[in-house]
């Protein structure tokens, strides 16, 4: 079908621009995840998993190491990782469940 290819494409896009997004600098990077939730939006995708640990959920910069502290939180069972820029916390359960 015609609307699933143009939604693999785009996913493949979305990939491409998190690599790209990798190796850029901040505000570049920033601008690739924009254009990425742009992607997903307009072809209702999901961002894979690994995608979407990759940014702020709170002002979406792209988490390179220096604007994230990754921290384990035992209690809440999730990795919580806290933006450096907007100093909000992102959680991802690691015990499955939950987020739903
Ligand atoms: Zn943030």
């Amino acid at each position: 079908m015609q609307r699933d290819s143009n939604r693999k494409i785009a996913l493949e896009r979305i990939e491409i621009l998190f690599e790209l997004a990798e190796k850029a600098e901040d505000k570049l990077a920033d601008r690739y995840v924009y254009l990425a939730r742009k992607i997903a939006m307009r072809f209702n995708l999901k961002l894979p998993k690994t995608l979407k640990q990759k940014f702020c959920h709170h002002c979406y910069i792209y988490f390179k190491p220096k604007r994230v502290t990754v921290r384990t939180s035992t209690k809440n069972k999730a990795v919580e990782y806290t933006c450096s820029e907007c100093e909000k916390v992102t959680r991802y359960g690691y015990q499955r469940k939950k987020n739903k």
